[in-house]
């Protein structure tokens, strides 16, 4: 997967979400990245979500819009994904992770597989690295 967030200086947010797909997929499978609310979502009252992972599960549980759910309801961005990632591990047993936004800029890269990669443009600032685990393994 390649993910992004944006949201520009008015507040107007965006995500986009590519994918590969799953090793050994079913021909002619869907998985979560084309579907409003699973493999995306933006809104501008909110924020916006872009994830990788468990595709079947990402669905089962609409994690894009489940995070901006929990957003909405006063959480952070990085609560809110710990929250919803949780909750895909518990209930459908997935795994995945997330880059996300909220209407101010504050962001979270945050994850539930074993590892992922991400980088945040702020202004002039840029922070990236490859995380494993909770370790920090180097910067790519
Ligand atoms: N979410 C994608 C899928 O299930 C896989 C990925 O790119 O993370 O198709």
């Amino acid at each position: 997967t390649v993910g992004a967030v944006a949201v520009d200086k008015e507040g107007n947010t965006a995500c986009a979400t590519s994918t590969g797909g799953m090793l050994n997929q079913m021909e002619g499978r869907v998985g979560d990245t084309p579907c409003v609310g699973c493999g995306g979502y933006a809104d501008n009252l909110i924020g916006a979500v872009s994830p990788t992972g468990h595709g079947e599960a990402i669905m089962k549980v609409t994690l894009s819009r489940l995070i901006l759910f929990h957003m909405e309801q006063g959480q952070s961005p990085q609560e809110a994904s710990d929250l919803a990632l949780a909750y895909m591990k518990e209930r459908v047993n997935g795994l995945g992770g997330v880059v996300v936004v909220d209407t101010k800029g504050t962001w979270a890269a945050r994850f539930s597989s074993l590892q992922m990669a991400w980088a945040a443009a702020q202004q002039d600032q840029l922070h990236y690295g490859l995380y494993h685990g909770e370790d920090f393994i180097e910067p790519i």
